[in-house]
């Protein structure tokens, strides 16, 4: 295997991560005070992206996306993240399941969202199904030419700003090995349909300023013509891309935990106490070393991960592997931050506080670590359980 990037890609991470340092990182610190992404700093972000040519650089070429492979992808996610979801968000990855829209759904749906006239928001938690995803008990009863959806979501990120949410409903039940087994349908549910209710949920510690929501069904009725792929096969379009969403949250990862080693070896160098930069003490500078040796590996197992899925030898098992690694590392590296710059390290003046908040979300969307090790689990045990 190569392991040296192409002069296209050095010069792509180079560009965006000076788009970070002067476009995202500028406002970090305010927007977390604040709470809040002015919708005019909203918008000057998606602009700057577009014209940077950033935007939707994860949906293909023909569609008018950046066209990238994996490995690409995977490494500027690993730059964006060295910022705040709440402002990296709109540099916009438009849900590549939209890639299933078909007929009038291209021009409603898919081009606007590549464009950046339109946002998306992925629907499928509710309170009684996280994890167990096919307990989901939002239902979409066919009505002669509509569906008609009873039911609710929360955690929906982003949902404030989106018009329109990708809403996964049960549309039908089925036997499987003798369980009674979910048939579920994606839908694209457009803002003020009526019948949805969109609310604010409650304030989350990781990412402030990046908004979940509540989203409530009753009796929303939308034209069967709104079904994403088709009737009974929402997993199907939903799977492919939650797979490789979690290989980039792993560069997601990788990103924020080289944020905080860059500022803990800088903090290492300049705090002196004893007479002493606290770097040049054992007991700190073992800390960086295991640091840095932890990042490599989890940026390598990612890379290499993005890199199988280009290659089309890239399992679920594998994306769990990177996913799982990558985050758990950034835990402790975020952890072992803290611990570097004492005191100062909880204080909201400098980012790390902002960092060890930001860190431990990424253990539990696109699938905590436990489920990450079923996966892992379920793949090495397949061939020798019967
Ligand atoms: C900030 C935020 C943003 C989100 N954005 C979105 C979004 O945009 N769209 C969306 O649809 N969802 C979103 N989610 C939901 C997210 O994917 C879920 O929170 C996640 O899948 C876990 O579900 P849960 O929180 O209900 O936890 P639960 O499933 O209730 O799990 C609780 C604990 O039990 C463990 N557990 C559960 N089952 C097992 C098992 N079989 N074996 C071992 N351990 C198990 C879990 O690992 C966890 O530790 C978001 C969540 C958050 C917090």
């Amino acid at each position: 295997m190569n392991f040296q990037l192409t002069q296209e890609q050095e010069m792509l991470v180079e560009a965006v991560r000076s788009f970070v340092a002067k476009e995202l990182l500028p406002h970090e610190e305010a927007v977390d005070r604040a709470d809040a992404v002015s919708p005019e700093l909203a918008a000057q972000i998606r602009g700057k992206a577009i014209a940077a040519g950033f935007y939707a650089f994860n949906m293909p070429e023909e569609v008018g996306g950046g066209g990238l492979d994996y490995l690409s992808q995977a490494l500027i996610e690993r730059e964006l993240s060295k910022v705040s979801w709440a402002l990296h968000v709109f540099v916009a990855r438009p849900s590549k399941i939209l890639m299933a829209c078909k007929d009038e759904q291209i021009n409603d749906y898919l081009l606007p969202c590549v464009q950046g006239e339109k946002i998306d928001c992925f629907a499928l938690t509710e309170p009684g199904a996280g994890s167990d995803a096919n307990a989901i008990k939002t239902r979409a009863v066919r009505q002669g030419d509509d569906f008609v959806i009873n039911g609710s979501k929360h955690f929906i990120s982003h949902a404030g700003h989106a018009d329109f949410a990708i809403v996964f409903a049960v549309t039908d039940t089925y036997e499987h090995n003798g369980r009674k087994r979910n048939a579920v349908t994606a839908l694209l549910v457009d803002r003020g349909t009526p019948g949805m209710t969109i609310r604010r949920g409650p304030k989350c510690v990781s990412n402030r300023g990046y908004h979940t929501y509540e989203l409530f069904f009753d009796d929303c009725r939308v034209p069967a013509s709104k079904v994403l792929g088709e009737v009974g096969k929402g997993w199907e379009v939903a799977n492919a891309w939650l797979t490789a969403g979690r290989v980039m949250v792993a560069a997601n990862c990788v990103g924020q935990a080289q944020r905080a080693l860059d500022l803990s070896l800088q903090w290492a160098a300049d705090r002196k106490q004893f007479g002493q930069a606290i770097g040049s003490y054992q007991g700190v500078s073992f800390k960086l070393a295991d640091m840095a040796t932890q990042i490599r590996a989890a940026e390598m197992l990612t890379l290499h991960t993005a890199w199988k899925m280009d290659q089309g030898s890239m399992t679920d098992g594998e994306a769990g592997m990177a996913k799982l690694f990558a985050s758990e590392v950034l835990g402790k590296v975020a952890d072992e931050a803290v611990q570097i710059f004492g005191g100062m390290g909880l204080m909201d003046e400098g980012p790390v506080e902002r960092i060890w908040r930001n860190a431990r979300i990424e253990r539990i969307w696109e699938g905590t670590s436990e489920i990450q090790r079923h996966i892992i689990a379920r793949e090495l045990l397949r061939p020798l359980l019967r």
